[in-house]
């Protein structure tokens, strides 16, 4: 399937953290052609091998672990109020454009229902100018309270109906493009590997629950299970747009974010520069102080530690049903990944193990508390 397809179907699918049964499937079916064994763990995560051409009798081949999220966030009901649904949130919603927003409850059966509130007229000119709080927007599904009860209960989780955008430039707009665009450009990956040789294991691995909260949940007990020689990220990144002045922004359409920082291995870092320079794959150096707020920051301190990267995916509107990126970025990403992916020799593996007399990569100390203001989640 095809890059745009594929964000599509996924982007249109539904899945809230912890409820990612829908997007699991789609994943695996889009996996299952290119890998050689397909896992999930008890926590629900995909995990698609692609075994490398070496000789295992000799010495066992080396892991490299490449991930993105496929959860989404998402709304949950709170209460049945009068036959209206009070809602919470799963993950950091952009509170400001959940009025009017159309949405599926995923009760007994999905309910089509929109996220009302009180109509301008109503309001004091003072709540006119201010955000509607949560507390003050109810869900409509057009039923009698009785049936509502019937079909829904608290607990039950929301997604954003929406259907993709195709904006110009290959651009497109949609919901949970955060960070589903990452599992395509694991698929891309996947597919350029079937034609190029590569002599580590290469693990796919869509990830769940990452957006609620900020425990990383997928992404620890995935990387746990494999134990991965190094692991690569993929996460979105704020892009380019009017009234900002984020450091980091990659526009949209030029590649990606090579991210550098205490969260990442320098050597790691090191090859993703190498490797896109040798192919002319556009990118930029994004530079995170502290704990990048993605699945790196989970993955780097399981175990012993893990030498991991991170790809950021340019995206605008985070956050929001609207999120925009460009899809010749995804397979880029995705080809660079196939790139990265077949350059790993032994030699690589001896100096991410310090058993060479390569320069060390500098000792840091990674502290893991939340994120003063984290860029992402
Ligand atoms: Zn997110």
């Amino acid at each position: 399937m095809s890059a745009k397809d594929f964000l599509q179907k996924l982007s249109e699918a539904h899945g809230v953290s912890g409820y990612e049964h829908a997007i699991r499937d789609l994943v695996i079916e889009e996996f299952r052609p290119y890998a050689d064994e397909i896992h999930i763990t008890p926590m629900g995560s995909v995990i698609a091998l692609k075994r490398g051409a070496r000789d295992r009798a000799k010495t066992p081949a080396p892991k490299v672990l490449i991930e993105g999220h496929m959860d989404e966030i998402g709304l949950m009901v709170t209460e049945i109020d009068h036959g209206y649904l009070r809602f919470t949130q799963v993950g950091g919603f952009d509170v400001r454009v959940l009025l009017a927003q159309e949405v599926i409850v995923h009760g007994k059966r999905p309910l089509r229902g929109i996220i009302g509130a009180r109509p301008p007229h109503l309001l004091t000119p003072a709540e006119r100018d201010k955000v509607i709080p949560m507390r003050d927007l109810w869900i409509d599904v057009g039923l009698p309270e009785a049936r509502v009860r019937e079909l829904v209960q608290v607990g039950d989780a929301i997604t954003l109906a929406r259907s993709m955008v195709s904006l110009k430039s290959d651009f497109v707009a949609g919901k949970a493009f955060d960070d589903r665009c990452a599992i395509v450009c694991l698929a891309e990956a996947l597919r350029h590997l079937t034609t190029m040789k590569h002599t580590w294991d290469v693990y796919a691995v869509a990830n769940v629950q990452e957006e609620a909260g900020a425990w990383f949940g997928g992404a620890f007990t995935s990387t746990y299970t494999i134990n991965p020689d190094m692991a690569l990220a993929l996460d979105v990144s704020h892009a380019d747009q009017p009234n900002t002045s984020e450091v980091n922004a990659v526009p949209l359409g030029s590649g990606m974010g090579i991210a550098t920082g205490p969260n990442i291995h320098p050597l790691v870092h090191q090859k993703l520069v190498q490797v896109a320079k040798a192919s002319e794959i556009p990118h930029k150096i994004t530079a995170y102080a502290g704990p990048t707020g993605t699945d790196a920051w989970a993955i780097q301190v399981v175990r012993e530690g893990i030498p991991t990267g991170l790809i950021d995916i340019p995206l605008r509107y985070m956050h929001t049903s609207v999120e925009t990126l460009c899809v010749t970025d995804l397979e880029r990403i995705g080809r660079l990944l196939a790139l990265v992916c077949s350059s790993l020799d032994d030699e690589f593996l001896k100096q991410l193990r310090g058993e060479t007399n390569a320069a060390p990569p500098k000792t840091r100390r990674v502290t893991r508390r939340q994120p003063k203001n984290p860029k992402r989640k």
